[in-house]
Protein backbone atom coordinates (compact mmCIF):
# COMPACT_ATOMS: atom_id res chain seq x y z
CA UNK A 1 0.00 0.00 0.00
CA UNK A 2 2.82 2.59 0.71
CA UNK A 3 4.80 1.71 -2.68
CA UNK A 4 4.41 4.68 -5.03
CA UNK A 5 5.05 5.77 -9.00
CA UNK A 6 8.98 5.93 -8.90
CA UNK A 7 9.73 3.31 -6.10
CA UNK A 8 11.93 1.63 -8.94
CA UNK A 9 15.04 2.35 -8.58
CA UNK A 10 17.70 1.46 -10.95
CA UNK A 11 18.89 -1.86 -11.57
CA UNK A 12 22.56 -2.07 -10.28
CA UNK A 13 24.97 -4.23 -12.25
CA UNK A 14 27.02 -6.15 -9.72
CA UNK A 15 28.93 -8.11 -12.20
CA UNK A 16 28.43 -10.50 -15.13
CA UNK A 17 24.98 -11.70 -15.33
CA UNK A 18 24.58 -10.40 -12.01
CA UNK A 19 21.55 -7.59 -11.67
CA UNK A 20 20.67 -5.69 -8.20
CA UNK A 21 16.65 -5.16 -8.59
CA UNK A 22 15.56 -2.38 -5.79
CA UNK A 23 12.32 -1.31 -4.51
CA UNK A 24 12.15 1.93 -2.61
CA UNK A 25 9.07 2.10 0.06
CA UNK A 26 8.61 2.70 3.97
CA UNK A 27 8.56 0.49 7.04
CA UNK A 28 5.61 0.77 9.15
CA UNK A 29 6.17 -1.92 11.45
CA UNK A 30 7.01 -0.37 14.82
CA UNK A 31 7.82 2.99 13.72
CA UNK A 32 6.16 6.28 14.09
CA UNK A 33 2.84 7.18 11.90
CA UNK A 34 3.36 7.28 8.09
CA UNK A 35 6.86 4.77 8.73
CA UNK A 36 10.49 5.31 7.32
CA UNK A 37 11.62 5.69 4.30
CA UNK A 38 14.14 2.22 3.00
CA UNK A 39 14.68 0.46 0.00
CA UNK A 40 14.50 -4.04 -0.56
CA UNK A 41 16.27 -5.50 -2.57
CA UNK A 42 13.78 -7.81 -4.62
CA UNK A 43 13.89 -10.40 -6.77
CA UNK A 44 13.29 -9.71 -10.22
CA UNK A 45 10.14 -10.89 -10.92
CA UNK A 46 8.46 -8.44 -8.32
CA UNK A 47 10.58 -5.48 -9.67
CA UNK A 48 8.92 -6.35 -12.92
CA UNK A 49 5.15 -5.94 -11.26
CA UNK A 50 6.00 -2.57 -10.06
CA UNK A 51 6.88 -1.06 -13.40
CA UNK A 52 3.97 -2.94 -14.75
CA UNK A 53 2.27 -1.12 -12.41
CA UNK A 54 3.18 2.38 -12.97
CA UNK A 55 2.88 1.62 -16.45
CA UNK A 56 -1.08 0.94 -16.01
CA UNK A 57 -1.09 3.79 -13.15
CA UNK A 58 -4.16 6.26 -14.65
CA UNK A 59 -2.03 9.47 -13.42
CA UNK A 60 1.99 8.18 -13.04
CA UNK A 61 2.97 11.42 -10.81
CA UNK A 62 5.97 10.36 -8.98
CA UNK A 63 4.39 10.44 -5.41
CA UNK A 64 1.26 8.94 -6.30
CA UNK A 65 0.47 5.93 -4.59
CA UNK A 66 1.24 2.78 -6.90
CA UNK A 67 -2.08 0.86 -5.67
CA UNK A 68 -3.96 3.50 -3.44
CA UNK A 69 -5.68 2.15 -0.76
CA UNK A 70 -7.16 -1.15 -0.19
CA UNK A 71 -8.82 -3.57 2.34
CA UNK A 72 -9.06 -6.84 2.65
CA UNK A 73 -11.74 -6.98 6.06
CA UNK A 74 -14.45 -7.20 3.94
CA UNK A 75 -13.05 -9.53 1.03
CA UNK A 76 -11.57 -11.61 4.40
CA UNK A 77 -15.40 -11.82 5.39
CA UNK A 78 -16.69 -13.27 2.29
CA UNK A 79 -13.57 -15.66 2.04
CA UNK A 80 -14.68 -17.18 5.66
CA UNK A 81 -18.45 -16.78 5.09
CA UNK A 82 -17.66 -19.38 1.92
CA UNK A 83 -14.90 -21.51 3.66
CA UNK A 84 -17.66 -22.84 6.57
CA UNK A 85 -20.90 -22.30 4.40
CA UNK A 86 -21.71 -25.19 2.14
CA UNK A 87 -19.35 -24.90 -0.84
CA UNK A 88 -16.50 -25.14 1.45
CA UNK A 89 -17.79 -28.38 3.59
CA UNK A 90 -18.72 -30.07 -0.34
CA UNK A 91 -15.31 -29.50 -0.95
CA UNK A 92 -13.95 -30.32 2.29
CA UNK A 93 -12.34 -27.76 3.66
CA UNK A 94 -12.10 -27.07 7.25
CA UNK A 95 -13.76 -24.21 8.65
CA UNK A 96 -12.24 -21.07 9.63
CA UNK A 97 -12.72 -20.31 13.45
CA UNK A 98 -14.65 -16.97 14.56
CA UNK A 99 -11.71 -15.74 15.41
CA UNK A 100 -9.87 -12.37 14.00
CA UNK A 101 -8.35 -13.15 10.22
CA UNK A 102 -6.09 -10.70 8.64
CA UNK A 103 -4.03 -11.12 5.57
CA UNK A 104 -0.40 -11.74 7.65
CA UNK A 105 -2.41 -14.12 9.73
CA UNK A 106 -3.55 -15.96 6.34
CA UNK A 107 -0.03 -15.76 4.63
CA UNK A 108 0.87 -17.54 7.60
CA UNK A 109 -1.17 -20.51 7.97
CA UNK A 110 -1.11 -20.66 4.41
CA UNK A 111 2.91 -21.44 5.00
CA UNK A 112 2.53 -23.79 7.71
CA UNK A 113 -0.40 -25.77 6.30
CA UNK A 114 2.02 -26.35 3.54
CA UNK A 115 4.97 -26.59 5.07
CA UNK A 116 4.10 -28.95 7.82
CA UNK A 117 3.49 -32.15 4.65
CA UNK A 118 5.85 -33.90 3.71
CA UNK A 119 8.57 -32.28 1.67
CA UNK A 120 6.46 -28.73 2.38
CA UNK A 121 9.14 -26.76 3.45
CA UNK A 122 10.77 -26.32 -0.43
CA UNK A 123 7.29 -25.90 -1.64
CA UNK A 124 6.40 -22.98 0.97
CA UNK A 125 9.56 -22.00 -0.21
CA UNK A 126 8.62 -21.74 -3.79
CA UNK A 127 4.91 -20.61 -2.93
CA UNK A 128 6.40 -17.58 -0.80
CA UNK A 129 9.53 -16.47 -2.88
CA UNK A 130 11.78 -17.02 -0.42
CA UNK A 131 15.54 -17.15 -1.86
CA UNK A 132 16.52 -18.95 1.21
CA UNK A 133 15.35 -22.45 2.96
CA UNK A 134 16.00 -20.60 5.91
CA UNK A 135 13.87 -17.60 5.60
CA UNK A 136 10.65 -20.46 5.04
CA UNK A 137 11.81 -22.07 8.30
CA UNK A 138 11.82 -18.86 9.98
CA UNK A 139 8.63 -17.43 8.95
CA UNK A 140 7.00 -20.91 9.89
CA UNK A 141 8.19 -21.70 12.54
CA UNK A 142 9.20 -25.15 11.97
CA UNK A 143 10.79 -26.13 15.34
CA UNK A 144 14.15 -27.23 14.91
CA UNK A 145 14.56 -26.13 11.42
CA UNK A 146 17.70 -27.28 9.96
CA UNK A 147 19.99 -25.01 10.17
CA UNK A 148 18.20 -24.29 13.85
CA UNK A 149 19.31 -28.17 14.65
CA UNK A 150 22.75 -28.01 12.60
CA UNK A 151 24.02 -24.79 14.52
CA UNK A 152 22.59 -26.22 18.41
CA UNK A 153 24.40 -29.50 17.08
CA UNK A 154 27.63 -27.62 16.28
CA UNK A 155 27.79 -25.77 19.39
CA UNK A 156 26.90 -28.91 21.66
CA UNK A 157 30.03 -30.55 19.61
CA UNK A 158 32.14 -27.74 20.38
CA UNK A 159 31.22 -27.05 23.60
CA UNK A 160 32.12 -31.15 24.35
CA UNK A 161 35.70 -30.66 22.39
CA UNK A 162 36.68 -28.05 24.61
CA UNK A 163 35.69 -29.82 28.06
CA UNK A 164 37.54 -32.28 26.56
CA UNK A 165 40.62 -30.22 25.51
CA UNK A 166 40.98 -28.61 28.80
CA UNK A 167 40.60 -31.61 30.93
CA UNK A 168 43.79 -32.91 28.95
CA UNK A 169 45.75 -29.96 29.41
CA UNK A 170 44.68 -30.20 32.91
CA UNK A 171 45.86 -33.44 33.01
CA UNK A 172 49.50 -32.64 31.51
CA UNK A 173 49.36 -29.83 34.22
CA UNK A 174 49.54 -32.45 36.89
CA UNK A 175 52.13 -34.97 34.92
CA UNK A 176 54.17 -31.61 35.04
CA UNK A 177 53.38 -30.49 31.37
CA UNK A 178 53.16 -26.78 31.47
CA UNK A 179 51.70 -24.56 28.91
CA UNK A 180 53.64 -21.69 27.24
CA UNK A 181 52.59 -18.15 25.52
CA UNK A 182 51.95 -14.94 27.25
CA UNK A 183 48.80 -16.10 28.78
CA UNK A 184 50.87 -19.27 30.39
CA UNK A 185 51.15 -18.36 33.98
CA UNK A 186 46.87 -17.09 33.86
CA UNK A 187 46.06 -20.56 32.68
CA UNK A 188 49.31 -22.09 35.05
CA UNK A 189 47.41 -20.10 38.28
CA UNK A 190 43.80 -21.81 37.03
CA UNK A 191 45.11 -25.08 37.27
CA UNK A 192 47.15 -24.81 40.22
CA UNK A 193 43.20 -23.36 41.59
CA UNK A 194 41.96 -26.45 40.70
CA UNK A 195 44.25 -28.88 41.81
CA UNK A 196 44.31 -27.11 45.36
CA UNK A 197 40.91 -28.52 45.43
CA UNK A 198 41.79 -31.82 44.50
CA UNK A 199 43.96 -32.21 46.86
CA UNK A 200 42.17 -29.83 49.81
CA UNK A 201 42.51 -32.36 52.65
CA UNK A 202 39.33 -29.98 54.52
CA UNK A 203 37.02 -30.72 50.86
CA UNK A 204 34.00 -32.52 52.45
CA UNK A 205 33.70 -35.12 49.78
CA UNK A 206 35.57 -36.47 46.85
CA UNK A 207 32.29 -36.05 44.93
CA UNK A 208 31.30 -32.89 45.89
CA UNK A 209 35.30 -31.92 44.77
CA UNK A 210 34.77 -33.15 41.38
CA UNK A 211 31.72 -31.69 40.41
CA UNK A 212 33.00 -28.14 41.31
CA UNK A 213 36.75 -29.22 39.46
CA UNK A 214 34.22 -30.20 36.31
CA UNK A 215 31.93 -26.47 36.64
CA UNK A 216 34.94 -25.18 36.90
CA UNK A 217 36.83 -26.43 33.89
CA UNK A 218 33.34 -26.03 31.99
CA UNK A 219 33.41 -22.59 32.89
CA UNK A 220 36.84 -22.25 31.74
CA UNK A 221 35.65 -24.28 28.40
CA UNK A 222 33.05 -21.86 27.41
CA UNK A 223 35.80 -19.07 26.45
CA UNK A 224 38.42 -20.93 24.81
CA UNK A 225 38.71 -20.46 21.31
CA UNK A 226 41.19 -22.67 18.92
CA UNK A 227 43.75 -20.94 16.77
CA UNK A 228 45.84 -22.71 14.36
CA UNK A 229 48.83 -22.68 16.31
CA UNK A 230 47.12 -21.10 19.74
CA UNK A 231 44.56 -21.90 22.24
CA UNK A 232 42.74 -18.20 23.17
CA UNK A 233 41.63 -18.07 26.15
CA UNK A 234 39.23 -15.32 25.56
CA UNK A 235 38.21 -14.19 28.72
CA UNK A 236 38.08 -9.88 28.31
CA UNK A 237 37.73 -8.54 25.15
CA UNK A 238 39.73 -5.34 26.31
CA UNK A 239 42.91 -7.58 26.37
CA UNK A 240 42.48 -9.25 22.95
CA UNK A 241 45.24 -7.99 20.54
CA UNK A 242 43.23 -8.68 17.69
CA UNK A 243 40.34 -6.39 19.21
CA UNK A 244 42.69 -3.96 19.47
CA UNK A 245 44.59 -4.53 16.56
CA UNK A 246 41.20 -4.50 14.39
CA UNK A 247 39.64 -1.24 16.14
CA UNK A 248 36.79 -3.33 17.73
CA UNK A 249 37.83 -3.50 21.57
CA UNK A 250 34.11 -4.32 22.21
CA UNK A 251 33.18 -7.21 20.08
CA UNK A 252 32.45 -10.65 21.62
CA UNK A 253 34.54 -12.74 19.46
CA UNK A 254 37.86 -12.90 18.21
CA UNK A 255 39.25 -12.25 15.92
CA UNK A 256 41.26 -15.28 14.59
CA UNK A 257 42.19 -14.25 11.27
CA UNK A 258 44.43 -11.48 13.23
CA UNK A 259 45.63 -13.15 16.30
CA UNK A 260 49.38 -12.52 16.90
CA UNK A 261 49.47 -15.27 19.98
CA UNK A 262 52.99 -14.32 20.44
CA UNK A 263 51.96 -11.00 21.86
CA UNK A 264 48.57 -11.85 23.58
CA UNK A 265 47.83 -11.90 26.48
CA UNK A 266 45.24 -14.40 26.54
CA UNK A 267 47.21 -17.00 24.35
CA UNK A 268 49.11 -20.12 25.15
CA UNK A 269 50.49 -22.56 22.99
CA UNK A 270 51.13 -26.30 23.84
CA UNK A 271 52.60 -29.53 22.87
CA UNK A 272 50.58 -30.29 19.80
CA UNK A 273 50.97 -26.41 18.62
CA UNK A 274 54.75 -27.34 18.57
CA UNK A 275 54.55 -29.07 14.57
CA UNK A 276 53.09 -25.34 13.23
CA UNK A 277 55.52 -23.38 14.63
CA UNK A 278 58.01 -25.80 13.37
CA UNK A 279 57.11 -25.77 9.95
CA UNK A 280 56.55 -21.92 10.23
CA UNK A 281 60.05 -22.04 11.21
CA UNK A 282 61.40 -24.04 8.96
CA UNK A 283 59.59 -22.50 5.65
CA UNK A 284 60.95 -18.95 6.90
CA UNK A 285 64.47 -19.64 7.19
CA UNK A 286 63.97 -21.78 3.66
CA UNK A 287 62.36 -18.51 1.85
CA UNK A 288 65.75 -16.50 4.32
CA UNK A 289 68.18 -18.52 2.66
CA UNK A 290 66.54 -17.68 -1.03
CA UNK A 291 66.00 -14.14 -0.36
CA UNK A 292 68.83 -12.07 -2.44
CA UNK A 293 70.95 -9.81 0.36
CA UNK A 294 69.68 -6.05 -1.61
CA UNK A 295 66.10 -7.43 -0.12
CA UNK A 296 66.70 -5.87 3.22
CA UNK A 297 63.27 -4.85 4.46
CA UNK A 298 61.97 -8.67 3.18
CA UNK A 299 64.89 -10.00 4.91
CA UNK A 300 64.03 -7.87 8.30
CA UNK A 301 60.55 -9.18 8.57
CA UNK A 302 61.05 -12.75 7.79
CA UNK A 303 64.37 -12.98 10.27
CA UNK A 304 61.60 -11.29 12.75
CA UNK A 305 59.17 -13.65 12.11
CA UNK A 306 61.81 -16.99 12.24
CA UNK A 307 62.97 -15.50 15.42
CA UNK A 308 59.32 -15.10 16.98
CA UNK A 309 59.14 -18.60 15.65
CA UNK A 310 62.02 -19.87 17.34
CA UNK A 311 61.48 -17.99 20.67
CA UNK A 312 58.09 -19.77 20.59
CA UNK A 313 59.17 -23.22 20.07
CA UNK A 314 62.10 -23.20 23.19
CA UNK A 315 59.18 -21.84 25.17
CA UNK A 316 57.48 -25.08 24.14
CA UNK A 317 59.92 -27.27 24.83
CA UNK A 318 60.97 -25.56 27.88
CA UNK A 319 57.31 -25.61 29.53
CA UNK A 320 57.46 -29.50 28.41
CA UNK A 321 60.46 -30.16 30.74
CA UNK A 322 59.66 -28.40 33.52
CA UNK A 323 57.74 -29.73 36.42
CA UNK A 324 55.25 -28.99 39.06
CA UNK A 325 58.18 -28.36 41.21
CA UNK A 326 60.67 -26.34 39.25
CA UNK A 327 57.30 -24.12 38.77
CA UNK A 328 56.47 -23.85 42.75
CA UNK A 329 60.17 -23.02 43.12
S1 LIG B 1 45.04 -12.12 19.50
FE1 LIG B 1 44.72 -14.31 19.30
S2 LIG B 1 44.82 -15.10 21.37
FE2 LIG B 1 44.54 -12.91 21.52
S3 LIG B 1 42.36 -12.66 21.75
FE3 LIG B 1 42.82 -12.45 19.58
S4 LIG B 1 42.58 -14.51 18.75
FE4 LIG B 1 42.68 -14.71 20.97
Amino acid sequence: MKLEVGCCRPPENCGPDLVRYRLASRVVKGQKLGGVPDEWVVIEPAYRAAQLLERLHEDPEPGAPLLGRFAFDVRLTWLRNWVNGSAGQRLGLAPIPDSPVSLRALRRTLAIELAYRPGGMLAAKWHLKHIAVATTEGYVSKPGGAQAELLAEVNKHEADRNVELVWTEFRNYQQGIMPAGPGARELTEFFAHVDGQITDPTAPKIQASDREILNLLTKRARILHLGTANYCWFSDPSRALCLKLAGTPHADRPLAGMCDSARCPQATHHQHHRPVWAEHAEQTKTFLGAIGTTRRTDRTRLQADYDRARRVIDAIDAAAISDTTTDDA
